[in-house]
């Protein structure tokens, strides 16, 4: 080639040999949603496509406990947070934003980006919100929104949203709620939880590649999204993506083959039903804490709601996370995470979300264990391999 490289040299590599991907999203993407999504790629204004999208709304709608129209939008979550925003504020709205962890404060920058007045309410990291300091903030001031995350991907906490929800239910503040490494995983019953807006993504626990999100609005939130005051919006403009979505259509062109690969996740999440994939974060995850307190690390959140989709670690003193993220992959080629955030060190986070079973854990231990071990820290053989299988959560 003209500059001198060859193709071999330009061709970026593939993922090595026994590569594990067991960060907090994006989740290892099972062989069944990676084939469905490498299917011919369909006119998105189609029957075929229609067909798909109106599967995909049916087969989320459980899930997120609703029976709202559910939009898709190519987006990470990222942009589905911004998008919940510029839909209901508006230019002089206050919001509350709960901050009990990096992705609420990714909550509080949008906020603030968009030129919301924004009251934060601080939460230690690790600890929930309590529902009643929320009711005590919306007392004396009138808030659009209250805005949460619902399971904090950098500490491992879910919120309370059932009680959060009833804190809200009788007030005009709407309830703006990222699921997006939730969904899937955790429980999540919008309707009953009297949850205004929620927003969620493909890459987590639902088990798809990144780069589809989606959202879903009570009739209280359409009211205020109807409104013709609200932020200047276009893409995100959800009265839009409304009207598409009555036709099983969306505004723009969506990511056709992520659709499909969805339809083949919801179809997974079928297979074995809802409340026994509730079930099994809920034992894998508890496996996992267990097995790695058994190996001297500490389970970070101290919540009364730790999350089954996001487990994480503190490391003890003598070590540091970003060590044993770093062995993980140059001995296993397996993929953890620390933190990018003030947990910096002190942390490692395994992502316990979607396609996993027992043997995805007991090699998560067995792999920890050698490299604890080999960055001098003792563990006697086999420790977390036992408590994890003899943690009793059956
Ligand atoms: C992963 C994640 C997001 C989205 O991040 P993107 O990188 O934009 O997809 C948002 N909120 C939470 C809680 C997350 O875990």
């Amino acid at each position: 080639m003209a500059d001198g490289m060859t193709a071999r040299e330009t061709r970026p590599p593939d993922a090595p040999a026994r590569y594990r991907l067991r960060i907090p999203g994006p989740a290892e993407v099972p062989e069944r949603v990676r084939q469905a999504a490498a299917r011919t790629v369909l006119n998105h204004r189609g029957p075929e496509f229609r067909a798909q999208l109106a599967y995909a709304e049916a087969g989320v709608r459980p899930i997120l406990g609703t029976a709202n129209r559910v939009m898709f939008f190519a987006a990470s979550g990222s942009g589905m947070m911004e998008a919940a925003l510029v839909n209901v504020v508006a230019p002089d709205a206050a919001l509350l934003v709960v901050v009990q962890g990096q992705f609420g404060e990714r909550f509080e920058a949008i906020s603030r980006a968009l030129g919301a007045r924004v009251d934060r309410l601080d939460v230690p990291w690790g600890e929930s919100v309590d529902p009643q300091a929320i009711a005590d903030r919306i007392r004396h001031i009138s808030y659009t929104a209250v805005v949460l995350v619902h399971n904090e991907s950098s500490t491992g906490v879910v919120s309370d949203l059932a009680a959060i929800g009833a804190v809200l239910r009788d007030s005009p503040a709407l309830l703006v709620v990222d699921t997006v490494s939730g969904l899937g995983g955790v429980e999540m019953r919008q309707d009953e939880w009297g949850i205004d807006v929620v927003v969620a993504a493909s890459q987590k626990a639902l088990m798809c590649p990144p780069g589809l999100g989606l959202a879903s609005l009570s009739a209280k939130a359409w009211e205020v999204v109807n409104r013709s005051d609200r932020m200047p919006r276009f893409y995100w403009d959800f009265r839009r993506a409304l009207s598409s979505a009555e036709k099983s259509e969306t505004p723009f062109t969506p990511p056709v083959s992520l659709v499909g690969g969805l339809c083949e996740a919801l179809a997974m999440i079928a297979e074995e039903g809802l409340p026994q994939v509730l079930d099994r974060h809920r034992r894998l995850s508890a496996m996992l804490r267990a097995g790695g307190q058994a190996m001297g690390l500490g389970v970070f959140p101290r919540a009364p709601m730790l999350s089954s989709t996001v487990t994480v670690f503190s490391v003890p003193e003598q070590l540091e996370g970003g060590q044993i993220v770093r062995a993980m992959y140059d001995r296993h080629r397996t993929v953890i995470a620390g933190a990018r955030n003030r947990l910096s060190g002190r942390v490692i986070r395994i992502g316990t979300m979607g396609a996993i079973d027992e043997a995805t854990i007991l090699t998560d231990l067995a792999q920890l264990e050698d490299v604890l071990r080999h960055l001098g820290w003792p563990v006697a053989p086999g420790a977390g391999l036992v408590a994890a299988t003899t943690c009793g959560i059956d």
